[in-house]
C-alpha cells in the first residue's frame, strides 16, 4: 500500500506531534503532520517540563532555545477572595522544590521552540497540513492509509495519533472515547491574558483558593501571562456543554481580585482551553503501524505536572525504539509500548493522588493542604515537598 518508504503521518501539531516529527525527522523518516486548527497555535498556558522531559530536551538540542523562553525564577502567592495577601512562598523556595533541571514555559512557546526545530533540521517548510482532520484509517501488512476529510489520501509506513485527549486517530482505530477515559471529576480553563491585572505581581504564580476551586494567574514575563481556573464537578460534560463563560461565572462568580475581569473578558472571543480533567486508559498503544503518543495516548492530566513531560520524552523514546529496530516497525513499537507504560502509569497515579490539591472539598481540607506551602520556605519542609515532587 505504501510507495515510500520510512514515511510517517503525525496527526495533531502540538507538543507530541512536532516532538514525533522532529525526533523522526532526524532519524531519517519523512513526516507529514495534520493539524486540524487553521494554523499554529500561540500562547497556550504555562507548563513545567522535567525528568524524562527536560532530559529529552537536553538530547534533542532544545534546552538553549527553551532556556532562552523560560521563565528564570517565580514566587507562589496566596491571596484572599477579595485579593488581599495572605502568604507567598519565595521564588527560591520554589526552585529548591523544583530542582534545577526543569523549566517554566507556556505551551505555545514549547510548540514554537519544537516548530522552528523542524524547520530548521528536518524540513523547510516544515510538512503540515492545516484546518483538516482524519476520516478514515486502513492498514495492512506494509503500510497505512489515511483519508483525509477533505477527500484525499495519504500513504506511510506509520500513523501517529498525537492528536490530544479527544483523539480522533484514537476513535477510528482503537475505539469510542468513552471506552478509555478516566474522569477525575474536575474542569479546567486556562487562557492566556495580553495585560497585567492590576494588583497581580510579576514573576509569581497568585492564586486564591477557595472550597471546590482555585483560580490562578501566572505571570511568566513581558507577554507571558495565563490565568488557570479548576474546580471540582459531579457532571463535567453538562458544565462543558454551557460552555466556559456560563461555567466558569457559575462556579467563579462569588469570588473577587482579577476574577470579574477575567470572566468579562472571556467574551472577547480569544482562544479558551476548557476540558474535562480526564486520563486516558487504553491498554495497548499500538495497532499494527498506528501508535498513539502523548495525551492520545496516556493523558496524565495537569494535575500530575507531567504531560508535556511525558509526550517530548514519548516522542523521542519513541525515535529511539525505531533507530533500534528500524526494519521491524511492529516490534520496535512494542518496545517502546513496554519502556514507556511504567512511566506513564506512575504519573496518571500522581495525577490521581493530586485531584484533591486544585479543589478542596471542605474548609479543612483547604486549611491542610496549605500548610506545607506556609512553611515551605523551612528547609525540612522544602525537602518533604521535594520528594513529594519526585517520587512515584
Ligand atoms: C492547564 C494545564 C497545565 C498543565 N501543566 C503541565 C505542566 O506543568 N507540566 C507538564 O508536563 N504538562 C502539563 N500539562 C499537560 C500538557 O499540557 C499536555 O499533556 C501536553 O501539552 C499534551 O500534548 P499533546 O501534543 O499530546 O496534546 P495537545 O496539546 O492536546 O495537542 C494535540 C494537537 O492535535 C490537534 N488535534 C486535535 N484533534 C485533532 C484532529 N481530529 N485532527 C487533527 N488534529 C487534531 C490539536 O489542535 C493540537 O494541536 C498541563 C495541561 C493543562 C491543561
Amino acid at each position: 500500500m505504501a510507495n515510500h518508504t520510512r514515511r510517517v503521518i503525525i496527526v495533531g501539531a502540538g507538543i507530541a506531534g512536532l516532538a514525533a516529527a522532529l525526533r523522526l525527522g532526524e532519524a531519517g523518516w519523512s513526516p507529514l503532520l495534520i493539524e486540524r486548527a487553521p494554523e499554529r497555535r500561540g500562547g497556550g498556558y504555562a507548563l513545567n517540563l522535567s525528568g524524562l522531559g527536560y532530559d529529552a530536551a537536553e538530547r534533542m538540542g532544545l534546552l538553549p532555545a527553551l532556556t532562552e523562553r523560560a521563565v528564570d525564577a517565580f514566587e507562589l502567592a496566596y491571596v484572599t477572595a477579595a485579593g488581599r495577601p495572605r502568604f507567598t512562598v519565595p521564588s527560591r523556595t520554589v526552585q529548591a522544590v523544583l530542582g534545577e533541571r526543569n523549566a517554566t514555559l507556556l505551551r505555545g512557546d514549547i510548540e514554537a521552540v519544537l516548530y522552528d526545530a523542524v524547520r530548521a533540521r528536518v524540513c523547510d517548510p516544515v510538512p503540515i497540513r492545516f484546518g483538516v482532520t482524519v476520516d478514515a484509517v486502513a492498514q495492512d501488512a506494509d503500510g497505512v492509509r489515511v483519508t483525509l476529510g477533505d477527500g484525499t489520501t495519504e500513504d506511510a509506513d506509520l500513523l501517529i495519533g498525537a492528536d490530544g485527549l479527544h483523539s480522533r486517530v484514537r476513535e477510528l482505530v482503537f475505539g469510542p472515547e468513552r471506552e478509555f477515559r478516566r474522569d477525575l471529576n474536575h474542569l479546567i480553563a486556562a487562557f492566556t491574558v495580553d495585560e497585567l491585572p492590576a494588583g497581580v505581581r510579576e514573576r509569581a504564580f497568585t492564586s486564591v483558593a477557595a472550597v471546590g476551586r482555585t483560580m490562578s494567574f501566572a505571570h511568566l514575563g513581558p507577554g507571558r501571562m495565563a490565568a488557570f481556573f479548576t474546580h471540582g464537578s459531579p457532571d463535567p460534560d453538562a458544565e462543558l456543554a454551557m460552555g466556559a463563560r456560563a461555567a466558569l461565572t457559575r462556579a467563579y462568580g462569588d469570588l473577587g481580585w482579577i476574577v470579574p475581569d477575567l470572566l468579562a473578558g472571556l467574551d472577547s472571543g480569544s482562544p479558551v482551553y476548557f476540558d474535562s480533567v480526564s486520563q486516558m486508559v487504553v491498554d495497548q498503544w499500538i495497532r499494527g503501524r498506528v501508535v498513539l503518543l502523548g495525551d492520545a495516548a496516556w493523558c496524565v492530566t495537569l494535575f500530575a505536572g507531567y504531560g508535556a513531560s511525558l509526550a517530548l520524552g514519548g516522542a523521542d523514546r519513541l525515535g529511539l525504539a525505531l533507530e533500534h529496530q528500524p526494519a521491524d516497525i511492529p516490534a520496535a513499537l512494542r518496545a517502546w509500548d513496554a519502556e514507556l507504560r511504567p512511566m506513564a502509569e506512575k504519573h496518571q497515579r500522581r495525577g490521581r493522588r493530586n485531584t484533591g490539591l486544585h479543589a478542596p472539598t471542605g474548609r479543612l481540607e483547604l486549611f491542610l493542604r496549605e500548610v506545607p506551602l506556609r512553611l515551605a520556605a523551612l528547609p525540612p519542609v522544602t525537602r518533604i515537598l521535594q520528594h513529594r515532587l519526585h517520587r512515584a
